[in-house]
């Protein structure tokens, strides 16, 4: 075995974008933050400028728990990309959020197929080629 540090996979990288700045910039440092509205409380997930759920702009950074529940999942036995050809078979997955917020990621399994329904996942970062990392998740335990 090779001790040598095969370096990111090569793989789909989502772009920053403007609302997603504070996100990916934790990611350096392996932070998990979500944006939080000041007026109704509540996390919310993508970034964006107005609070989901009551509209309100001011949004405040918070470190969440990176634990949740397997809402969905899909396992793609063809890269949906051709740049995530090297990860196949692989799972896409909503994962419902300790914190509310539902997530669109990827479960790294073993067995991609054994990932089910309710499963409680928790996260792990996948470095990203630019510093940044991706939060994906894997089963508990
Ligand atoms: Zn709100």
């Amino acid at each position: 075995m090779s001790g040598a540090d095969p370096g990111p996979r090569r793989r789909f990288e989502p772009p920053v974008g403007d609302s997603g700045e504070p996100f990916w910039a934790a990611t350096r440092d392996q932070r998990f933050v979500l944006p939080w509205c000041r007026r109704c409380g509540r996390a919310h997930w993508y970034p964006r400028e107005r609070c989901p759920h009551c509209g309100g702009m001011d949004i405040d950074w918070r470190e969440a728990e990176g634990r949740g529940l397997v809402h969905a999942v899909s396992v793609m036995p063809k890269p949906a990309l051709p740049m995530m050809a090297e990860m196949v078979p692989y799972t896409v997955a909503l994962v419902e959020l300790a914190d509310g917020p539902r997530m669109m990621t990827n479960i790294v399994a073993d067995d991609p197929w054994a990932v089910a329904v309710g499963d409680p996942v928790v996260l792990i970062w996948e470095p990203l080629s630019d510093g940044r990392h991706l939060p994906v998740f894997r089963l508990e335990g």
